[in-house]
């Protein structure tokens, strides 16, 4: 016990001398499970199933370093000098022109692009979120948009999901609960296309539901959608945000389907709250980068995008294809998967009694890496599932490193 007058001891937390200043909202900044893999998932020796990083092998990389060197030629100028925080008016008409593939009828006043989608649910959040205020988010949900929740102090309230997406009972459900409970629902945040992590796709008769579910409400929808043009049939779903503008906004992103270190994505919001979203884009960035997106304009005038987008449909399929396999040939009794459309990724979901994340070190020392459950509840759920990523290895890997997934697991099941 300290007695007054006396300093409190010093524990581990307080080592930074900082640790009185900070304010209440980063005690829900905590560094997240997946990011603190990357370093040790990165090592060679280890097959990595645990980030979602896109193929990028599949750009034409020389073709686009020639334009983008032609362009700092001729228009080198505008391209290093501030612009506006709204984004270039060409590129978001281009952004439009993208949306059009999904049924969206946009007016390019109110896309404001941002550095990466993320940057949107930044700005979605901390336009509409008090602290204490409900979130609804599918259970699980991703990683980046739980973290943007818990800095602005949401409450999450997760919504099940089932092989069809997000079940509308659920949200109902919720809805009521949350209600009984005092507090208020902000928006659902919901990515319909290729779940991240689930892989799942909200079921097209169920979308109009879902909407009306939160009209009725007067609870906002947030579409997070990086991954709807990745469906390996070339089909795409109707945006929930094309059949009620007044009540969704739309988040997309090229990190998917271009690349993901241009940070180019867009928020499309409802035509009132499109001046929030400016304002507080220009308070976080000034304007996104001009450099970024004069190479997306011109890669999208100048490139056969939807072709690109195809080629990388075919790589993930193909990605996709072997993960399926290994797993039906490796996996031990009492693991379940899905199989994904579309996307990146696998949810699979492991015998009573192993704890994914508790399993994680033994699985690195087997040179396979995979992100745990938990990091994709914002109520520690997920301890028996895991999430598997099959975007980035080779298919070799991908079942190289299922069958050592598989092995691992059956160690543990014998712990
Ligand atoms: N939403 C989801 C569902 C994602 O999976 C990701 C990236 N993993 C993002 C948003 C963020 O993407 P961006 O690179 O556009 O910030």
């Amino acid at each position: 016990m300290t007695s007054p007058g006396q300093p409190a001891k010093q524990g581990p937390r307080s080592l930074d001398p900082h640790v009185r200043r900070y304010a209440a909202r980063t005690a829900g900044m905590t560094a997240s499970e997946i990011r603190a893999l990357f370093a040790v998932a990165s090592r060679p020796e280890v097959v990595s199933l645990a980030g979602g990083m896109p193929h990028l092998a599949a750009l034409p990389l020389d073709g686009l370093a020639r334009e983008v060197g032609e362009m700092m030629a001729t228009d080198g100028l505008v391209a290093l000098q501030y612009g506006s925080a709204h984004g270039l008016p060409e590129l978001r008409e281009q952004i439009c022109d993208v949306m059009a593939l999904e049924g969206i009828n946009a007016h390019p006043d109110d896309v404001v692009v941002t550095v990466g989608s993320q940057m949107g649910l930044d700005m979605v959040t901390r336009i509409f979120v008090d602290p204490g205020d409900v979130v609804l988010a599918e259970g699980p949900s991703y990683v980046g948009a739980l973290g943007s929740f818990a800095a602005y102090q949401a409450q999450v309230v997760h919504v099940a999901m089932d092989a069809h997406g997000l079940v509308p009972e659920a949200l109902r459900e919720a809805l009521a609960a949350v209600e009984r409970s005092g507090r208020r629902v902000k928006f659902l945040y919901t990515i319909p296309n290729f779940h991240n992590p689930a892989g799942v796709t909200l079921a097209v008769n169920r979308r109009a539901e879902v909407l009306e579910i939160c009209r009725q409400a007067g609870v906002l929808v947030v579409e997070d959608n990086p991954y709807g043009l990745l469906g390996f049939d070339g089909q795409t779903y109707p945006a929930l945000r094309s059949t009620d503008p007044d009540n969704v906004v739309y988040l997309g992103s090229f990190s998917k389907t271009f690349a993901p270190g241009l940070r180019v994505g867009w928020v499309l919001a409802p035509h009132a709250v499109r001046e929030k979203l400016v304002l507080a884009a220009e308070s976080a960035t000034l304007c996104p980068p001009t450099l970024n997106q004069m190479i997306v304009s011109r890669y999208l005038s100048t490139h056969d995008w939807k072709g690109q987008i195809k080629i990388y449909r075919e790589a993930y399929r193909e990605r996709r294809d072997a993960a399926i396999s290994a797993l039906e040939q490796h996996m031990p009794e009492g693991c379940s998967w899905n199989r994904p459309d579309g996307g990146f990724y696998v949810w699979l979901t492991v015998p009573e009694g192993i704890d994914t994340k508790a399993m994680l070190p033994r699985a690195v020392t087997q040179r396979v890496a995979y992100a745990s459950g938990t990091g994709f509840y914002a109520d520690r759920l997920g301890s028996r599932q895991l999430r598997i990523s099959y975007c980035y290895p080779t298919p070799e890997r991908i079942r190289e490193g299922i069958r050592r997934l598989a092995n691992v697991l059956e160690d543990e099941a014998q712990l």
